[in-house]
């Protein structure tokens, strides 16, 4: 393997799998690591209470209320499905010209994760009256369901309740910084400006936030900036959902309130474009049937990242392709891009590739709250091990193989391996477990530990050398970590490969700030919106913090669903 690990990928993955809290097949896991920046993996049982109960799921999947003239399409199942690159949606639209329509909607909404059951919530409070909205997975919520449901932002009561005088101003700088240049200021804006009123948005809807945090050091933000911002979602008491199972079901809850229709297990396939007025409708599979829904005033495109495809992470992120290669990632398995092909498809563009969601899972435990440090081949430090995760992961990508360890002495080892294992709910208590499986090197001196990973020997004993003597006066000078400055002095040593718990892709449809999709000369593309993680542009080198990608989909989901539900109905619609 071209960017390979020393450890296989296959037994990294099955050596974490046997570790963790539930099923590996459908995973239900504890929060076990650090509490300066949680990821919040859904509580047991949370997901299966925000499932939707069976009779209500065949009422869903029925026919809608608009349905008619089923079967009388033109292309009928001779239509292209798929491409080699992209395969499970049309590389190429319908021209309206060809179509008979099988359904009519007013707004035809494409996912429905957290970024689709917000635009449809927005297009029917902004007035659309038939919202449908298209989802391909079995039950509503996408990843946002199992997710931590955390989102950011500034000058809230809750956060005020924290600290004071922050604004979205300073929230805007701090993306920025973080950013590094490379986002797009003005939907950053539109994202900060409108932090405070998704929170609110959400309450409305019946969600609380019960605590507010802030994102771990990144060296190229202020640090004055870097203040709570991150929201804990919670649908109520301590027994109530917590999470991105309390985001998405009190959605869900509004959504049925509001009359909005879902069909589920009902991929898109292909977009349907008319000459002079944009996109007029999907081809998808609804109820085993391929189906052409016309939606009068526009489309909107929810169909979150391109997280586990990897022919697309080949083309735009190779970073994204190593995280699954190397490590696990928890998004659903529907999310492969699906959307972003839709709107390559007539003409999109695309913005900001290329950073990821990355979590370093497996390490989480040792080197940020115990001791040890991260090393590289070249057996040098390269980063504040205590730093923002997805920060570090680039940090470990951009080393050469793409290889870094966590290396740390039998003192820390002598702390347990259920605080060591950090995400993944620990290791066995001495690491027997891992030692054998290879997970975790081990040997008498750090020369011997360096001959085993292939490591620059006399240059990891001189960063430990300089490391014992930095932390012997309480600081870290090169990188200006702050916790857990414990020399590395009592063998023997062990060394635990950096890989990513992944959390998804980044980057997706270039769009403006009213969440028009865009194409490559920067014109939109008429009747087409794109909100949430389908959407690219205000992400830089890696993902800025917790709470940024919850945050894309309430923001940009309200205005996707403000703006399509403003539309005029295409001329001739039925
Ligand atoms: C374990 C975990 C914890 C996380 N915690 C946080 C957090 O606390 N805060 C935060 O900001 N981010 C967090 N993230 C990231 C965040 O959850 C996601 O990036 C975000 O929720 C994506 O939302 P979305 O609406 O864009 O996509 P999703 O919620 O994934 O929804 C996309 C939907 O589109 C559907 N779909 C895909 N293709 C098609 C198609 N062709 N036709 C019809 N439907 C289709 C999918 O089935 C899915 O339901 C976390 C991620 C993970 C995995």
């Amino acid at each position: 393997m071209a960017c390979g690990h020393s450890v296989p990928a296959r037994r990294v993955a099955s050596t974490h799998s046997h570790l963790l809290k539930g099923n590996a097949s459908e995973p239900s896991f504890e929060w076990v690591g650090t509490d300066l920046e949680q990821v919040f993996l859904a509580r047991p049982g949370c997901r299966r209470e925000a499932r939707m109960s069976s009779e209500k799921k065949d009422e869903m999947k029925s026919v809608g209320r608009r349905g008619f003239l089923r079967g009388a399409s033109a292309l009928g199942a001779g239509a292209a499905i798929g491409s080699a690159l992209l395969p499970g949606c049309d590389d190429s639209s319908t021209p309206a010209s060809q179509v008979e329509w099988d359904e009519a909607w007013d707004v035809v909404i494409v996912g429905g994760g957290g970024a689709g059951l917000v635009a449809a919530l927005s297009a029917i409070e902004h007035g659309a009256e038939d919202v449908l909205i298209l989802e391909k997975g079995s039950e509503l919520g996408g990843t946002t369901a199992v997710s931590g449901g955390q989102i950011q932002a500034a000058g809230t009561s809750f956060q005020s309740a924290m600290v004071s005088g922050d604004t979205p101003e300073r929230h805007l700088e701090y993306y920025l910084q973080a950013a590094e240049g490379v986002a797009d200021e003005d939907l950053l804006r539109t994202l900060t400006e409108n932090a405070q009123a998704a929170v609110d948005f959400m309450v409305s809807k019946g969600l609380t936030y019960v605590g507010v945090y802030g994102v771990s050091p990144i060296p190229t933000v202020d640090a004055d900036l870097m203040v709570p911002r991150i929201h804990i979602p919670s649908a109520g008491g301590e027994d109530a959902l917590q999470g991105g199972a309390a985001h998405v079901s009190v959605l869900k809850d509004a959504a049925e309130a509001d009359g909005v229709e879902t069909y589920l297990e009902a991929p898109v396939l292909g977009l349907v474009k008319d000459e002079n007025e944009g996109v007029v409708g999907v081809k998808a599979m609804v109820g085993g049937v391929e189906s052409f829904l016309q939606a009068r005033l526009g489309v909107v495109l929810a169909t979150g990242g391109f997280d586990r495809n990897q022919a697309m992470n080949k083309e735009f992120s190779p970073q994204q392709m190593w995280e699954l290669e190397t490590g696990v990632c928890y998004c659903v398995p529907e999310n492969q891009g699906d959307g972003i092909k839709l709107g390559i498809s007539v003409g999109a563009g695309l913005s900001g590739l290329g950073g990821t969601i990355g979590y370093p899972g497996a390490t989480m435990g040792t080197a940020e709250e115990i001791g040890g440090i991260w090393v590289n081949r070249q057996g040098q430090r390269f980063c504040n091990e205590e730093g923002h995760y997805a920060y570090k992961m680039l940090h470990v990508f951009g080393q050469e193989r793409h290889q870094a360890w966590a290396v740390f002495d039998q003192s820390v080892a002598d702390v347990g391996g259920e605080a060591l294992g950090g995400i993944f709910g620990g290791w066995s208590a001495d690491l027997s477990a891992e030692i054998a499986s290879g997970l975790i090197s081990r040997a008498e001196t750090l020369e011997d530990l360096a001959a085993a990973l292939d490591m620059n020997a006399a240059q990891l004993a001189r960063t430990v050398a300089s490391w014992n003597e930095d932390v012997g006066e309480g600081a870290d000078p090169l990188f200006g970590r702050t916790l857990a400055l414990r020399p590395l002095e009592t063998g023997p040593f062990y060394a635990v490969p950096v890989t990513s718990v992944n959390l998804g892709s980044c980057g997706g449809l270039k769009i403006d700030t009213s969440c028009r999709v865009l194409d490559m000369e920067g014109a939109a593309i008429p009747r087409l919106y794109a909100a949430g993680m389908a959407a690219g542009g205000f992400i830089g080198p890696y993902y800025p913090g917790s709470g940024t990608a919850v945050l894309s989909t309430v923001v940009f989901g309200r205005i996707a669903g403000e703006q399509v539900a403003g539309m005029l109905p295409q001329e001739g619609s039925v």
